[in-house]
């Protein structure tokens, strides 16, 4: 029954993408759906990786540290994604088992994870996250401060596949997707790390590259994500 539901509704969100790209003249194929799995259980992410998902995100270096190698030995061609604030000190420990990281905000983090590249050998691609409307609670770097971050992790070798954003809660999210794809245009960035759940089909629409998408795909979290 559970399984049926989850392949349901990747489906559904599957189509949703396929017909915001139509929309908006693009290839679906151009569209990364990740499967934002914090939370949710080994038996919650099994359904979906059988039904050929592939790219996973969690928020906590801690928690998948947990359950992805075990995931990993059965599917070695998963992606796995972070969407979480990063500590400097586990920096090390988040290129051992992410491949992309989307929310590097900050010089002393893109020095954290040069060094980090350079003892473990891994290169997790990397997007920069950006805090559009300087939100306190929020992580990102402010507008003004890409520059020189993206200056920075690219000197170090970092390889900076784009921009990410989580916009305020609560407005209308076109106008800050269309403000991220704008900023990315201008540092010559060609990836997109927007929309979730609410507003995936929009992001496409306004040119995501790749979407973060947990609720519609697993249903309402049991407990909160930090
Ligand atoms: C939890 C989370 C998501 C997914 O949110 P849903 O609304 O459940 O789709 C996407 N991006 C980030 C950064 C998240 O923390």
């Amino acid at each position: 029954m559970e399984q049926i539901s989850a392949a349901h509704r990747l489906t559904q969100v599957r189509l949703g993408i396929q017909g915001a790209s139509r929309q908006a003249g693009r290839e679906a194929a151009d569209v990364t759906l990740i499967a934002v799995s914090k939370t949710q259980s080994a038996e919650a992410i099994a359904p979906l990786l059988e039904a050929g998902q592939r790219d996973f995100a969690e928020n906590r270096v801690q928690e998948a540290a947990a359950k992805w190698p075990a995931l990993r030995r059965l599917h070695p061609d998963i992606r796995l994604h972070l969407v979480g604030q990063l500590q400097s000190n586990k920096a090390e420990q988040a290129a051992e088992l992410f491949d992309v990281i989307h929310s590097v905000d900050r010089l002393s983090l893109v020095t954290a994870l040069i060094a980090a590249m350079e003892r473990t050998g891994r290169r997790p691609r990397c997007f920069l996250q950006v805090n559009l409307a300087g939100e306190t609670q929020k992580g990102g770097c402010l507008p003004d401060d890409l520059p020189d971050l993206l200056a920075a992790a690219r000197d170090g070798g970092l390889v900076v596949e784009g921009l990410m954003c989580i916009p305020p809660a609560g407005l209308e999210p076109a106008p800050w997707f269309a403000l991220l794809a704008e900023l990315a245009r201008r540092h010559d960035l060609t990836g997109l790390s927007m929309g979730m759940s609410g507003d995936y089909a929009t992001a496409v629409m306004i040119g995501a590259t790749h979407v973060r998408v947990g609720t519609a795909l697993f249903g309402e979290r049991v407990r909160a994500a930090a």
